[in-house]
């Protein structure tokens, strides 16, 4: 079968953890408001949370800024738009409607590593990032706290704030922390392979999140990380995944360990 074909639901992983701001972040929600010029994003009840969709990005950036050191592992996400697999694609299925075995193959073919993980406008992704919402503790409390920065532009010669540049930013202060959840459907070892990869650098600090990081917003790191997964195919473990709602725990350590070092071999 070819492995793009992700209708049937065949495995599962669950990667859980808590992100903790090391500095203040900023992800900007919706227009001024009296505040401030630039407000966070905030969720229907108000209170701040991570979109899935930045953190997806963040991640997948991480993973794009490695892969092209491995031999054998190629992405497109570091190359300019000639190279890219959406060009490729749009180029090969010009005038012409595709059966969808036909995509799968033609997607086999032209999609790069990344793509074929995190998903492109024709293949949806293995790996589903949960928007984050923040951790319980803020959760309770009527309201969290922000802070409104200011950010005034600075001539760099006169060290002056230039006129007309003026603007002021609400940020989540640092040691907030967000739930984070990612789910990853019927993935290849090579899916496993990138997902460790990014959780490596997650867990290190290194991937930051959010606007206005040239000024040191943004930094977090992720910990208390657990991966579970579920083999559908296997009917003991089915049945008591149906019936009991029961994943496989694993240390994440391991997780990474184990699918880095099948990467890592590979190459040798
Ligand atoms: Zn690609």
């Amino acid at each position: 079968m070819n492995d793009l074909n992700r209708a049937q639901l065949r495995a599962r992983y669950r990667i859980t953890g808590r992100i903790v701001m090391d500095t203040a972040l900023h992800i900007g929600g919706r227009g001024a408001t009296t505040v401030t010029d630039s407000p966070i994003i905030r969720d229907g009840e108000g209170r701040p949370f991570i979109p899935g969709s930045s953190l997806k990005g963040a991640f997948r950036a991480a993973v794009e800024r490695i892969v092209p050191n491995i031999p054998g592992l190629h992405t497109c996400g570091l190359s300019d738009a000639d190279g890219a697999c959406a060009n490729q694609l749009r180029e090969r299925t010009k005038d012409r409607q595709l059966e969808e075995v036909e995509m799968l193959a033609l997607l086999d073919k032209v999609l790069c590593d990344t793509c074929r993980t995190f998903g492109t406008t024709h293949l949806a992704s293995v790996a589903l990032f949960h928007d984050a919402p923040i951790s319980k503790i803020w959760r309770e409390l009527p309201e969290v706290p922000t802070q409104i920065r200011d950010g005034v532009g600075i001539d760099r010669d006169s060290e002056r704030a230039r006129e007309g540049i003026k603007f002021d930013f609400e940020v989540v202060p640092p040691q907030t922390s967000f739930d984070f959840t990612l789910l990853l459907e019927n993935p290849s070892d090579r899916d496993l392979e990138l997902v460790a990869m990014g959780l490596q650098e997650f867990i290190g600090g290194m991937i930051p999140l959010g606007g206005i990081r040239s000024r040191g917003l943004g930094r977090c790191h992720l910990e208390e990380v657990m991966a579970q997964k579920v083999d559908l195919s296997d009917p003991e473990t089915l049945k008591t995944y149906l019936l009991e709602r029961r994943w496989i725990e694993e240390p994440v350590d391991e997780f990474i360990k184990t699918h880095l070092s099948t990467l890592l071999r590979e190459e040798e």
